[in-house]
């Protein structure tokens, strides 16, 4: 089994609904295993900044598959999500991206790993840090990188929603 790390976001419809959906998908696939689901984040929308803010999160998972038979399966639980690509960076029901996949490195117009913009978003960043430690990327340590977008104040507010055991519950109850 090999090790990837994912980014879901959604800000269409019922944002929480979305990612509830599609962590339960993923984890029904028999090649996926969801090993640590991060906090929910809402956070501002990056790229194409006037549209609704996001709810996003970051997985951990152990896999089977390859990177692009995982990508694969990321898109086809994107579009059984109703996601559609009207707009570059526009609004959408779900966004999977995948972030690491073990150590490997790769670009390619339909999959690079790392994430093309993975240090540079703060919601991608301060989840990732909060479920791994001492993750280094690109050179980087992630947990530092996290630490200085936290000071940049963009919104990135950690949502009192957990999904557990593959269910979304209240923090405080
Ligand atoms: P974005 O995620 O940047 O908002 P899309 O979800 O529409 O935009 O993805 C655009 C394209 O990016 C996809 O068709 C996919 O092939 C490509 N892509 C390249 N690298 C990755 C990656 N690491 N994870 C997901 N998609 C990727
Ligand atoms: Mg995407």
């Amino acid at each position: 089994m090999k090790t990837a790390h994912l980014s879901l976001g959604s800000n269409l419809g019922n944002r929480l609904g979305y990612l509830q959906k599609a962590v339960d998908l993923l984890d029904k696939h028999p090649d996926i295993k969801i090993c640590k689901i991060s906090s929910i984040y809402e956070t501002v929308a990056w790229g194409l900044k006037e549209q609704d803010d996001f709810y996003n999160l970051v997985l951990e998972i152990k896999t089977t598959l390859p990177p692009k038979d995982l990508l694969q399966i990321c898109q086809k639980i994107e579009s059984e999500l109703e996601r559609t690509r009207d707009i570059h960076w526009g609004p959408r029901t779900i966004d999977i991206d995948i972030l690491l996949y073990e150590k490997i490195e790769m670009e390619e117009e339909c999959l690079t790993i790392p994430h093309k913009y993975l240090l540079e978003r703060p919601f991608v960043t301060i989840p990732l840090a909060e479920i791994t430690a001492d993750l280094i990327v690109k050179g980087c340590n992630i947990s530092l990188i996290a630490k200085t977008h936290k000071k940049m104040n963009e919104k990135c507010l950690k949502l009192p929603y957990e999904i557990k055991n593959n269910s979304l519950s209240s923090k405080n109850t």
